[in-house]
């Protein structure tokens, strides 16, 4: 099975996996190798099921919200140090 994915070791855009592509096959650069991706991940990333992305998307929200909080808190903490 092959891909296009420019690999950001060597630049080279052909990559490829076992034919059998299960969801944990590694996709890897045909030039030297360089791991890029998993079958399973590539294709949620392309086909993109919209409940994957928005998952994804929250999820990230809640991570950067999380460290806003964080960072927060330490200030707080500082204050009442001081
Ligand atoms: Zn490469």
């Amino acid at each position: 099975m092959k891909y296009q994915i420019s690999c950001p070791r060597c630049g080279c855009s052909q990559a490829s996996a076992p034919d059998t592509s299960y969801d944990w096959d590694e996709i890897h650069c045909e030039d030297c190798g360089e791991f890029l991706d998993t079958c399973g991940l590539h294709e949620d990333r392309h086909t993109g099921s919209y409940a994957l992305r928005a998952l994804n998307m929250s999820r990230s929200l809640i991570l950067q919200m999380a460290r806003e909080n964080e960072s927060l808190n330490d200030t707080v903490m500082q204050r009442q140090s001081a």
